[in-house]
């Protein structure tokens, strides 16, 4: 299986983004510039959502 390491701007961990997701075709298009693994994204739109309630 193809893939691209990424490193998350988050946790400074890399990740895996895997042939035919979203994020490897960013990648690879140069769409984005910043990434973050599973984990982070979570994080970030739970922490969007709590914001938004306060
Ligand atoms: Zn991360």
């Amino acid at each position: 299986m193809i893939y691209y390491e990424i490193l998350c701007y988050s946790c400074r961990r890399k990740f895996k983004v895997y042939e035919g997701s979203l994020k490897y075709k960013q990648f690879k298009e140069k769409k984005s510039k910043i990434f973050c693994c599973d984990d982070c994204s979570f994080k970030i739109r739970l922490d969007a959502i709590k914001n938004f309630f306060r």
